[in-house]
């Protein structure tokens, strides 16, 4: 037994990172063990080739939640985002394109030339979007009640959460059953009547998502990426300063000035267990650190069916983690390249449209068939492609004028059909991505320096996260709030006692946002030493 400690936290992640920070203010000696050899998790920076610093997974930021940022002063340690303006540029075969910009007379006027209807409907919508996605925002930072309830307590847990929804009009009630409910494609349906205008939208609805934009919760989904912000404005996204490794570097700088020891390369193979209580765990290699509570940023799986003995776990629980739905269906290339796509729809670069997310992906019945290639085990034959450049906003990650392209795409399917693996299709996949923007933006290949496919298969081994699934589990109604990771254990702990997860894999899910780790600390913290 090498040293002793209050809490070891599994995973370097940021959320692991935040709760080992918060759990350090209070006065806990803290150890984070990183199986790789940096910390970040899916939010680092890499230099994948020399002088190219990529955002390899995470690459936008906004729904780092702002309480997190002041309580551990995350800008004194270098975080910095800048606003992403336009947002989003559409590129559409025939020749046209949409912008949507920060200053919202300039996103109207874009819209109006697709749809002077829908232009009008636009403020109304976002207001809307505002409203639900604060009821959904004050649930965030919470733990959520125990679920089925049996005691009184519970039940007033219940009243308390319900008393959120007072001040709320029918309206809106019904919107919000509606929203978690519906498909990104039937919500905006309500609403808009361009095509161009719909996708535009819908994309937030399927990145990440193991369904179409027609497929029920992806409404959520959506919305789930309007619950942050940067610099007060609701539902922007912005770049980090340095790459998406300058949120975990910051987090990790605020830890360690707080006291909390971080050790690298230091994969976690075991989780101690005695008497059904977390004693420490044993690292990879055989050394055993010591530590009374133990919390888990890996995800679910990783957690119950690799790092605790089954024996420890009962029959029904280990069930339950065995039917939790994690395959992903995204994919993300990263491409150092020596000039600026030259979008046909767009021409010019580097031009606005280079500092926007830009879509490739024309209607919803576009990305409803690029999902229908992926229920069935196939790589989209034409994929949803959203391309960000980085190098736009922070040139310092590229050599001089060169840039680096960041392109998530949706579907990529993590069990391929047929007996085909993705070793075999990785590449010829790349390719046909390639082929799909040069139609678009041509030339765009013979610009193209360096590039790294990942396919959900390589994201699970790059960042130990299960089927490449990027939110550590699918976002579906049933996998939500007290359902994260399973009925029952929805509140940070687990059957092992003193064994808590504090990863995307418990409430409030995925993306860079902090809450897990945040809501962990505090369970830990309530539950005493
Ligand atoms: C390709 C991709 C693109 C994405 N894009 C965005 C985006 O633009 N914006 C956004 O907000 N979100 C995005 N996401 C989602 C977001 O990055 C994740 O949901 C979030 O970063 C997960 O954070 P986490 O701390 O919970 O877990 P992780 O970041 O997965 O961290 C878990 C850590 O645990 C470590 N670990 C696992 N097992 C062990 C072990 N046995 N021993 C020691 N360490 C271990 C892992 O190495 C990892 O460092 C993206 C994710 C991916 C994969």
């Amino acid at each position: 037994m090498s040293q002793r400690f209050d809490v070891a936290i599994i995973g370097g992640g940021h959320n692991g990172l935040i709760c080992a920070a918060y759990l350090a203010q209070a006065g806990r000696s803290v150890v984070v063990l990183e199986r790789r050899e940096l910390v970040g998790g899916c939010a680092v920076t890499e230099e994948l080739w020399p002088g190219y610093k990529v955002s390899t997974a995470a690459y936008l930021s906004s729904l780092m939640q702002q309480k997190i940022v002041d309580d551990l002063d995350l800008p004194r340690f270098g975080y910095h985002v800048d606003p992403k303006d336009p947002s989003f540029f559409s590129a559409f075969p025939d020749g046209r394109h949409l912008f949507m910009w920060g200053d919202e007379r300039q996103t109207l006027a874009e819209i109006a030339k697709f749809s002077p209807r829908d232009a009008e409907t636009f403020p109304k919508f976002e207001a809307y979007i505002e409203r639900l996605a604060k009821v959904v925002e004050g649930l965030l930072l919470t733990t959520p009640p125990e679920f089925p309830p049996s005691g009184i307590g519970d039940f007033v847990d219940w009243l308390k959460l319900m008393g959120k929804l007072r001040g709320l009009s029918r309206d809106e009630i019904v919107g919000l059953v509606k929203i978690f409910t519906q498909s990104a494609s039937d919500l905006l349906d309500d609403w808009f009547e361009s095509e161009q205008v719909k996708v535009t939208l819908a994309t937030d609805g399927v990145i990440g998502a193991n369904g179409g934009p027609k497929s029920p919760g992806t409404a959520y989904i959506l919305l789930h990426h309007c619950m942050g912000g940067v610099g007060g404005k609701r539902g922007l996204w912005g770049f980090v300063r340095g790459g998406m490794g300058g949120v975990s570097n910051a987090i990790a700088g605020a830890a360690r000035n707080l006291g909390v020891q971080i050790r690298t390369n230091a994969g976690v193979e075991r989780i101690m267990v005695e008497n059904g209580r977390a004693r420490g765990v044993v690292l990879e290699g055989g050394e055993e650190i010591a530590a009374s509570i133990v919390a888990s940023n890996a995800d679910p799986k990783v957690t119950f069916l690799r790092l605790v003995e089954p024996k420890h776990l009962d029959e029904e629980f280990l069930g339950s983690i065995n039917r939790f739905r994690i395959e992903g269906t995204s994919a993300k290339i990263n491409v150092a390249v020596k000039g600026l796509p030259n979008f046909l729809a767009f021409p010019g670069a580097p031009g606005p449209q280079h500092k926007a997310t830009m879509h490739i992906c024309p209607s919803i019945e576009y990305v409803e068939r690029a999902w229908d290639d992926a229920k069935y085990g196939r790589p989209s034959q034409r994929p949803l492609l959203e391309l960000t450049c980085p190098t736009m906003y922070d040139p310092s990650l590229a050599p001089a004028g060169h840039h680096i392209l960041g392109i998530f795409l949706q579907y990529a399917p993590y069990t391929l059909s047929g007996g085909e693996t993705w070793d075999n299709l990785r590449e010829p996949f790349g390719d046909r991505v390639f082929d799909i923007i040069e139609e678009y933006a041509p030339g765009f290949k013979s610009q193209v320096v360096h590039r790294q496919v990942l396919s959900p298969y390589d994201l699970e081994k790059r960042f130990g996260i299960t089927g490449g699934n990027i939110f550590h589990g699918e976002m579906s109604l049933d996998q939500m709030f007290v359902m994260r990771p399973v009925a029952g254990w929805a509140r940070h702990r687990t059957p092992v006692e003193k064994l808590y997860l504090c990863g995307s894999g418990a409430h409030p899910g995925g993306g860079v946002m902090g809450a897990p780790g945040h809501n962990c600390a505090r369970e830990i913290l309530k539950d005493g030493r």
